[in-house]
């Protein structure tokens, strides 16, 4: 009997799925028939209102569950938005399955409707793309595609669907179907390695564990805690390495992480490339001749920008376990009375003051320091916390602690602004399914709302009970107040004499909240703030936003080392 492939998929039997459980996408020719039949084999279907924002909650599914979420595109500008959520997930080494539909296969360069070069194009941002040549191959593809994003180091895919393809007619027993994919298999470090490493790490003064969103991502943190725990090493998590072990371990010197670095002898990189994010490794922010002992899945990582004194290639939850085994047989431990640990202490103790001081300031507008103060006063201990926006989620970084692995998603490697709704959503249907208890905070700079802002709409169709702050400063960076916006209106044009960072004053973004049926707070004081959060949290089945106004001159504190700036690095 001929049937449709993407009809047919709904009864097609659980062993040739491959555990896919979430869709994020925008339907429309000619991919509509495809996100029903998805449903049909009980993937969760999530439509959103651009495709980047539902190309970030695919990957964020990616990073959270370890199985790619899928984002469906229309062909043309649906797949060109997604670009831009197909190299973030590269970027952050996620992975990520794009489903494209594309024109029909007999129109190739006649200028048909959204014609592209979509496989082509998607090379650049992705691990594999391809376009299946025939209705049979599409199983074949899509388990390729689907191993290829979670082997090795995770990243992005891409399925190209020619329109044609998604109503054509065949044989139901001409379909190839290829079981689900073996897990990623798990390799070890070198023995040789682990023993060089350990004595590496034995041997310094002091030492330093960084402990990256790789880690994060490989569910290492019962053996980095062991680790951290047997060996009584100091450690940092990179922003989204939090977690990993919880912030308030006594040996977290994230509050000293600048010092840190620089003075570390040894350095354990545990899933965190020494890129921009960690300055290169390089000095003056490190030592020059830092030991750094290197742990990761990717070959190609090994030795970027330092040469290390030692190289773990393997996953990181079984390499941690090698060390853990050498150091169980000299019962190692770094001593916790040494100038190091004294050193460190001090300076955590130091600029835990300092952002104190800032947070009890009594003047109004607010600063960052002080709207986090309380956000951690009242936000649930085990909630995912996703967060964008420069000033905010610097800031907000080091007010905000995590307790759990992989319950912090940020702008990431890529530093991309606009991810934040869609892994505000991605994190709530996972958290549906795994531990409906947990709330979802989404804590956004007034810029970076914007880029993603309709997806509020999303957020309240599915009832996906999100909570987003936005720490509003009236702008980019830093904003303007309404008196000055006012005066630079009288004065002229915007366009000519606004500076480019401005944003329109004191806009009631809680309205676009409450336009959707969620609840919208407007707050200025410390007060007006704590009850809006404590009213929110209370109402834990309603989507809700807090506007925050702060004073648009508010800044972090005075920093070590400017930000970025290559020579100062
Ligand atoms: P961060 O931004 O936290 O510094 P990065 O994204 O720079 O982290 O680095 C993560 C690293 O983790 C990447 O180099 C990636 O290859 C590596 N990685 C990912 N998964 C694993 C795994 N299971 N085992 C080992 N390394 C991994
Ligand atoms: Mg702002």
């Amino acid at each position: 009997m001929p049937i449709r492939f993407w009809g047919q998929l709904g009864d097609c039997c659980k062993v040739y799925q491959q555990n896919i459980e979430y869709m994020f996408g925008i339907v429309g020719i000619p991919v509509t028939e495809i996100a029903i039949a998805a449903q049909a084999t009980g993937i969760k279907y999530v439509g959103m209102r651009n495709e980047q924002a539902a190309c970030y909650a695919a990957s964020a599914v990616g990073y959270l569950t370890g199985r790619p979420g899928v984002c469906l595109v229309v062909s043309g500008p649906g797949l060109i938005h997604a670009l831009g959520g197909m190299a973030n997930a590269n970027m952050n080494c996620w992975p990520l399955l794009v489903i494209g539909g594309s024109s029909d296969r007999n129109q190739d360069t006649m200028g048909a409707f959204q014609e592209f070069p979509q496989v082509e194009a998607c090379r650049l941002y992705s691990k594999f793309s391809a376009r299946p040549s025939s209705l049979e191959t599409i199983p074949a593809i899509i388990e390729k595609a689907v191993r290829t994003s979670i082997y090795g180091r995770p990243g992005a895919c891409y399925i190209d669907i020619p329109g044609d393809f998604v109503n054509l007619q065949m044989s139901k027993s001409s379909v190839k179907y290829v079981e689900c994919c073996l897990p990623p298999p798990v390799s070890l470090a070198e023995r040789s390695a682990v023993s060089a490493a350990a004595s590496v790490i034995s041997h310094s003064r002091q030492p330093l564990l960084i402990i990256g969103k790789g880690a994060a991502y490989s569910h290492a943190e019962d053996s980095i805690r062991r680790l951290v725990d047997q060996c009584e090493l100091p450690f940092l998590p990179t922003p989204m390495g939090k977690g990993v072990v919880p912030d308030n371990h006594p040996n977290c010197v994230a509050a000293a992480r600048s010092r840190a670095l620089l003075h570390a002898d040894v350095i354990v990189l545990l899933g965190a490339r020494l890129n921009w994010i960690l300055h290169f490794g390089l000095p003056p922010r490190f030592r020059p001749d830092v030991k750094v002992i290197q742990v990761d899945i990717c070959a190609e990582e090994l030795g970027n920008n330092v040469r290390p004194v030692a190289t773990l290639l393997g996953d990181i939850n079984a390499v941690t376990q090698q060390l853990l085994e050498e150091f169980s047989r000299s019962l190692w431990k770094y001593p916790s009375d040494t100038e190091w640990w004294k050193r460190l202490r001090e300076t955590m103790k130091n600029n835990e003051e300092k952002a104190q001081a800032l947070a009890l300031q009594k003047s109004l507008p607010m600063n960052y320091y002080t709207v986090f103060h309380h956000a951690k006063k009242l936000l649930p201990k085990d909630c995912f916390l996703v967060s964008e926006g420069a000033n905010t989620m610097d800031i907000g970084r080091t007010m905000l602690p995590n307790n759990y692995p992989r319950h912090r998603l940020d702008a990431g490697t890529f530093g991309t602004m606009g991810v934040g709704l869609g892994f505000a959503i991605a994190a709530a249907m996972v958290a549906k399914d795994r531990t409906p208890n947990k709330r979802v905070i989404c804590i956004e700079g007034d810029s970076a709302f914007g880029f993603s802002g309709m997806e509020v709409e999303t957020i309240c169709r599915y009832k996906l009970p999100i909570l987003i702050i936005i720490v509003n400063n009236n702008g980019i960076y830093n904003g303007v107040d309404a008196d000055s916006w006012e005066e630079i209106s009288k004065f002229g044009e915007p366009s000519m004499c606004a500076l480019p960072n401005f944003l329109l004053p004191n806009s009631h973004y809680e309205q676009v909240m409450s336009a959707f049926g969620g609840k919208g707070y407007f707050v200025k004081t410390p007060e007006e703030l704590q009850n809006a959060l404590k009213a929110s949290l209370e109402e834990n089945q309603v989507p809700s936003l807090i506007n925050v106004m702060i004073d648009p001159l508010s800044a972090r504190k005075q920093q070590d080392f400017p930000w970025l700036t290559r020579s100062n690095m």
